[in-house]
């Protein structure tokens, strides 16, 4: 059957798949080092999600008051409530001011303070003195459009190491050999050839899963493909029931503003006109971390104080600032709250409402971005060849929950260490092994048999169908009794797979062709999520369980890693590290999570 296909080959010392934050920081580290580098992007780099991060990236300049990585390292800690593994958080914290000079140097337009120096704002649950407080300003900002300019600086920054980009190839799977990752076969959109990636290392940062929910603030193409490369490679995904809800995504629209929104000063009220952050977390208030002000909206909204005619929603206030500093600061959501909402914020609330954002889960790795999988009883066993950066790596250093801006520096400091790490480990331009017969017909197989489906589901509706499931039972609240009902309905929805029906046979620009193959990866995600829910009986950050509602550190600090085959999952569990890198930090004990 490979026959009836073009097979295009090529051979690198390193593969990227994926040109966001992540995988072009990863590109530049490795191209930077001399390693024949190539990235295979299914959107235009600066298309990548990332642009659309807004707020900023987190690290300790101490460019406006005081700050220090060890407070970032607490306050990352206690936002992950101790799921994190501590020795990654010590080195995200301490490498986020180098990784933010470079990406100063690498050209990002970073908004300035009088002195000149990086503009740093504060945002959710980043705080001075260990978490006791008053808030820091530690995140780094370039206004509201960070994500935007970081793409931009990292991409020419690639081009000038020149790294091979191909752009609108959709990448199909990994070539696995013998537990070894050996490349990766895509299909270039644009003519409808198939491309054998020959490398020594392939880097997945294919981004987050949030398109498996009805309403995400994330991309059409956030359908976390590079984690189901590792599900069908018999790979597992560590804590999927970790997915993060933005408190203020637009109501009925999913578009998210800022939380920078709040840094700024902006305020959430109920229908009575209370800012009833106040008594839910009453020192950090509209500040506290994304999972308490998600919850606290959800409560006044189970509680009848929702906003609207359906009561079902929440008002940000932003019409008591200065427009100055809106036009200053928060100048993109100004612009969105009018395009999205029809809404004045000089003068008018903005109606928001929880809306999924973020996926703490991914492929597990160590702080290298080296991927690793429970081996022989190893539960840090490294997988050959194969590393995973940025939201779709679960390295872990948001644990449970992730704090504002926390993701970005996580982008640039393990793309950054990933490149490191290639460079040492890869022998440049080494002579490859050649490949099994036939690496390519797994691959080739399945994109035969989508393309030739004919049941009777069509794509758009088993997307919908698995949507609205994740949507109603695995969403802010959970309770045993609709985690197992979700359990049924989600397995029931995978099932339909069987039965789809692809309109066009065509290998060129073929969307619903695409669609069909980004459902197939985002479906596995969907079931390992509800599963993994369904199995932790206790309340950790963002899986908030009513019939569990205390954090059980006896029984549950440990990471779910789930494997998916033939539609069954199986899960297990492995140790959080609770070690630090150095002896510069003692090991964070766990208390209660309060803001
Ligand atoms: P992405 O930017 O999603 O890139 C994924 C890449 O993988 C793309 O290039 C895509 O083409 C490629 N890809 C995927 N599948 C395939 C395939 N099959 N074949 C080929 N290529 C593929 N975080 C912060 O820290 N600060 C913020 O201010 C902030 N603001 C945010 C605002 C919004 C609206 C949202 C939704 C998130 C925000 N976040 C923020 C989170 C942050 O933006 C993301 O977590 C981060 O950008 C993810 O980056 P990434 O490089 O991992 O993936």
């Amino acid at each position: 059957m490979a026959d009836a296909y073009k097979i295009i080959d090529h051979d690198y010392d390193v593969v990227v798949v994926g040109a966001g934050g992540a995988g072009l920081r990863a590109t530049m580290g490795a191209a930077g080092t001399g390693l024949k580098t190539a990235n295979i992007t299914k959107v235009f780099p600066t298309r990548s999600h990332t642009v659309a991060a807004q707020g900023g990236i987190a690290a300790s300049l101490g460019n406006m008051g005081p700050d220090h990585w060890t407070w970032h390292m607490y306050d990352t800690v206690k936002g992950s409530d101790w799921l994190g593994d501590q020795d990654a958080i010590e080195y995200l914290c301490r490498e986020a001011p180098a990784a933010v000079y470079e990406l100063e140097h690498a050209g990002v337009p970073f908004s300035r303070t009088t002195e000149g120096r990086i503009y740093q704002r504060p945002f959710g649950g980043m705080m001075q003195n260990m978490g006791e407080g008053p808030p820091a300003q530690r995140t780094c900002a370039a206004a509201d459009r960070t994500g935007h300019a970081m793409l931009h600086a990292l991409y020419q920054q690639s081009l000038k190491y020149d790294a091979d980009f191909f752009i609108e190839y959709f990448a199909l799977d990994l070539i696995m050999e013998g537990g070894e990752c050996r490349g990766v076969i895509a299909l270039c959109m644009e003519d409808g050839s198939v491309h054998r990636f020959r490398s020594q290392a392939v880097v997945l940062a294919t981004g987050g899963y949030g398109r498996t929910y009805f309403s995400a603030t994330s991309a059409h193409t956030c359908t976390g493909d590079g984690n189901a490369m590792v599900l069908r490679a018999g790979l597992p995904l560590q804590d999927m029931e970790f997915v993060q809800f933005h408190p203020t995504g637009i109501y009925g629209a999913g578009v998210l503003i800022t939380e920078g929104a709040r840094g700024e000063g902006g305020y959430l009220t109920n229908s009575e006109g209370e800012r009833f952050m106040e008594r839910y977390a009453p020192s950090a208030k509209d500040l506290a971390s994304r999972d308490v002000v998600s919850r606290s909206m959800a409560m006044e909204i189970r509680e009848g104080r929702g906003v609207g005619k359906d009561k079902d929603h929440i008002y940000l206030h932003l019409d008591h600032l200065d427009p100055k500093v809106l036009a200053e600061r928060l100048p993109g959501i100004t612009e969105t709250g009018k395009v999205f909402a029809g809404v004045d914020l000089t003068r008018q609330p903005l109606p928001v409402v929880p809306t999924v954002h973020y996926n703490m889960g991914g492929i597990p790795t160590n702080f290298h971005g080296e991927v690793v999988t429970l081996k022989d009883g190893n539960p840090d066993s490294v997988v050959p060849g194969l590393f995973a950066v940025g939201e779709a790596a679960c390295v872990s250093v948001h644990g449970a929950n992730r704090l504002g801006s926390n993701s970005l520096i996580d982008l640039v400091v393990f793309g950054r260490a990933a490149g490191h790490r290639l460079g040492e480990v890869i022998d440049k331009g080494a002579r490859h092994r050649p490949l099994a017969r036939g690496s390519e017909e797994k691959a080739i197989g399945r994109l035969d048999r989508y393309r030739h489906a004919k049941g009777g589901s069509p794509t758009a509706d088993l997307r919908l169908a698995m949507q609205k499931v994740m949507q109603s039972d695995c969403a802010v609240f959970r309770t045993e009794a609709l985690l197992n009902e979700g359990k049924a309905k989600i397995d029931a929805v995978h099932q339909r797979l069987a039965d789809i029906h692809v309109t066009d046979r065509s290998l060129i620009w073929n969307t619903d062709l695409i669609e069909t193959l980004e459902l197939d990866n985002m479906l596995p995600q969907a079931v390992v999520t509800m599963h993994s829910a369904a199995n932790r009986k206790e309340s950790r950050g963002a899986h908030m369980h009513e019939d569990y509602p205390e954090r059980n550190d006896a029984e549950w600090m440990k990471h779910t890693v789930a494997w998916f085959d033939k539609g069954r999952v199986t899960i297990d569990y492995r140790p959080v590290h609770d070690y630090t890198l150095t002896d510069d930090i003692a090991y964070i004990k766990p208390k209660a999570r309060v803001y």
